[in-house]
């Protein structure tokens, strides 16, 4: 059979490399990095190489399936929606809209026609009851921007290719290669920045692969973040560091972070931290000093009590120092598929509210319409008005990735209906009772929507699918727009091409209702004309890009971009370095950077009140992150799991010794919220007093289909974390600094299902 070469952007993470793959008719036979790739120029990792594997693998589901009391069932697509429609809409009816519940999982971001078309199904069910990954990642710098610049999504990147000095906390991007900071081999663009005369430092509790590869490292006690970084901004403002030169002027609030940062001294927080004050001083000053330097605080900072202010605190740090929006420093992107913070009128919009609901049982705010995951369980399982009834579970596996993931098991087998769109009967699925699966990431068309905004450069790439789907299947935006019609009253056979008629032009109106946008005051019509013969994402696609900030707007700007002119240049199109971007990019009432916001403010005094103590002696868990792993869902690859068993508790071997625990020995990890067992291996790495266990394992349900997975089942660390631990701002659970004991176990367990 001929061989034929297709390219295709990588959804496995956040760093979006552009692939080649060798197919020979339905089979992929190789995958390399493209190393014509304008963005990822031939970079590929080793999950990147799997994406063949899931694209074969045999437990990946391909019809329907429907539960019935003696077990699980194929059923075909109508049958399937016969059995949403049949059970799902008298829960409605008597319930109302609250009573269904939504859960969207990270690779639900990863995927184009969900990412596009799974807003639609929100707006069309009318839920309050709306969950998602953020809320165990990364709400808190979600949070923190958009009360800083006005939109969510308006993250600093680190300038990684023309930085100085970069500080990296909580995060190992050599491994994961990178998160809201898309940057395709970025072990090697840390390695440009110590070979050009720059500073690489991370501050870690663990010395990871990317310590490893620092100029200097500090283990950091889980949770201090916010208290390290207040004492840099102390220090900035103690030893007249502090320069923010033309930022001053586009900042309100730079007097009040000075008198809040007195009472974080370098001195004051030490103890606290695990770092020394004269350490604390001396990284300030470098800080101040670098020609430019950016403060990078991913996952470790996010998931832990304090989340929000050790999101904020870093911009503080840039602004402070002048490297916010400056080459070298942490810059904007400028995405051009045109997100929120490149529409209406520059440097002014409505800036960012909460809590514009609240959830039934905790009284937890709303953020960007979503609940905290953290409280899932407990919305199904509190009886009265407003409980959870049914749920759909998008592309997410909440059993093994949210809190007390034995909690959530047990509450989502009393619902009285769940759907799940998922490729696999997983840990989550299996509590279903209709799975909806998608198709292969190679059998979809990819833009990226997501990670393009949070790029170290602008990029517009596009991949056409590179397999046509099986016959009769239907697209991933099909099933939720069939859903859509649904739950809106149109019935289980809807049409969903007259749906995305709707849809599009509902989006093509608002558009030209905008008195910026590039097809103001033009007929909505038109343009929907102009469109043709594209349908589904390609055409939301195309309409983003031509209204985008690089876009040709429908005739204003013939050289601008539009789809064809990507699918012209299959290795993606270059849209230039980041460039400054402020005070354009600012969408607050004010204009101004709002440096210190009420709620942060009120927040810091609870940063000065922890203060005090450091625990009782107690371990504490963090989690950690491999490169041949993806959260939940890589590990029914041979290729991603085989060697050496990876779910370990580290631990320093100091601590082990005090326990009496040795190498290989199996220890009992206990929490508040429950008990693992794991091998123990010994590492210096660790920070004594912390231990480490990688999350998204605990593949033991013995109704699962995930062959290689169950055979290296690992534990789930989210048996141990604490659903009633969150950060207060954002809702974030805390999954960072659990408090656990750990001793060895009386006896190697015996193998069990995770949740009964
Ligand atoms: S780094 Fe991420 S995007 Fe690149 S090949 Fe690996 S998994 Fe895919």
């Amino acid at each position: 059979m001929a061989q034929e070469t297709k390219l295709r952007i990588c959804p496995l993470c956040e760093a979006t490399c552009g692939l080649e793959l060798t197919v020979e008719g339905r089979r992929v036979t190789a995958v390399r990095g493209d190393a014509q790739d304008t963005f990822s120029e031939g970079y590929i990792c080793p999950k990147g190489v799997a994406i063949q594997d899931i694209d074969s693998d045999p437990d990946r589901l391909r019809t329907p399936m429907i539960r019935r009391a003696d077990g699980w069932h194929p059923a075909t697509w109508d049958e399937a929606f016969a059995e949403i429609e049949k059970r799902l809409l008298p829960i409605m009816e008597r319930d109302g809209r609250h009573a269904v519940g939504v859960y969207l999982g990270n690779p639900s971001v990863h995927n184009t026609g969900l990412a596009i078309y799974g807003q639609v199904f929100l707006r069309a069910l009318g839920t309050p009851n709306v969950f998602s990954a953020t809320t165990v990642d990364q709400m808190p710098k979600q949070v923190a921007v958009a009360a800083l610049f006005g939109t969510g999504l308006s993250i600093p990147i680190p300038d990684l290719d023309r930085t100085q000095y970069l500080m990296i906390l909580g995060a190992n991007p050599l491994v994961s290669n990178g998160s809201l900071l898309t940057a395709p081999n970025i072990g090697e663009r840390l390695k440009r920045i110590r070979a050009r005369g720059g500073k690489l430092v991370v501050i870690d509790p663990r010395k990871t692969e990317t310590a490893r590869a620092s100029d200097e490292h500090h283990f950091i006690r889980p949770g201090t973040d916010a208290h390290f970084l207040f004492a840099i901004v102390h220090t900035l403002f103690d030893e007249n560091l502090a320069k923010p030169g033309r930022l001053a002027a586009l900042s309100a609030g730079l007097d009040d972070i000075r008198a809040l940062a007195k009472t974080f001294s370098p001195e004051a927080v030490a103890e606290k931290c695990g770092i020394a004050a004269a350490d604390i001083r001396r990284l300030a000053r470098e800080l101040a000093a670098a020609p430019s330097a950016a403060v990078y605080g991913r996952i470790g900072t996010c998931t832990q009590e304090f989340g929000t202010l050790a999101s904020w605190l870093p911009e503080v740090i840039h602004v402070l120092t002048g490297n916010l929006d400056r080459v070298g420093g942490a810059m904007l992107t400028r995405p051009a598929y045109g997100p929120g913070n490149t529409k209406g009128a520059p440097g002014t919009g409505r800036g960012f509210r909460m809590g514009r609901h609240k959830s039934r049982v905790r009284n937890s705010p709303e953020i960007f319409g979503e609940l905290p995951a953290a409280c899932l369980s407990e919305e199904i399982e509190t009886a009265g008005p407003g409980q959870i009834r049914a749920m759909f579970c998008v592309a997410g596996n909440p059993v093994l990735s949210t809190p007390n993931g034995a909690r959530l098991a047990k509450a989502l087998d009393t619902l009285e209906f769940m759907v799940s769109l998922d490729v696999y009967l997983n840990e989550t699925s299996r509590h279903a009772h209709v799975i909806l699966p998608g198709l292969s990431p190679l059998e979809n068309c990819h833009y990226d929507m997501a990670f393009s905004q949070l790029a170290i450069r602008n990029a517009a790439r596009f991949s056409p699918p590179v397999f046509a789907k099986p016959a009769g299947a239907p697209y991933e935006w099909e099933t939720v727009l069939r859903l859509t019609g649904l739950v809106s009253g149109a019935g289980a056979k809807c049409d969903t091409a007259m749906l995305d008629d709707m849809v599009m032009l509902n989006l093509i109106e608002r558009e030209t209702k905008l008195e910026t946008s590039a097809i103001a005051g033009r007929d909505a019509q038109q343009i929907f004309a102009a469109l043709a013969p594209r349908r589904g994402p390609e055409r939301s696609i195309d309409f983003m890009l031509r209204t985008g900030p690089f876009g040709e707007g429908f005739g204003k700007d013939p050289q601008g971009l539009t789809l064809a002119k990507l699918e012209a240049a299959p290795h993606g199109i270059d849209l230039g370095a980041l460039e400054p971007r402020l005070p354009e990019v600012l969408r607050t009432p004010s204009g101004k950077i709002e440096l210190a916001p009420d709620f942060i403010v009120q927040d810091v005094r609870r940063l000065a009140a922890s203060l005090g103590g450091n625990g009782h002696g107690e371990l504490l868990l963090v989690g950690r992150r491999h490169l041949r792993s993806c959260n939940t869902w890589m590990h029914n690859t041979t290729r991603l799991v085989s060697g050496k068993p990876r779910c370990t508790l580290l631990m320093n071997p100091a601590d082990a010794a005090a326990l009496g625990l040795a190498e290989a020995d199996t220890a009992a990890i206990t929490s508040r919220a429950g008990t693992v067992q794991a091998p123990v291996e010994l590492t210096a790495e660790m920070m004594p007093g912390v231990v480490s266990l990688p999350h998204g394992w605990g593949h033991e349900a013995p109704d699962i289909r995930l062959s290689v997975a169950r055979d290296h089942a690992g534990v789930n660390s989210n048996l141990l974390t604490d659903e009633h631990h969150l950060d207060p701002l954002s809702g974030n659970a805390v999954l960072c600094g659990i408090p656990v004991t750990v001793k060895r176990a009386a006896k190697a367990r015996e193998r069990e299902a995770v949740a009964k």
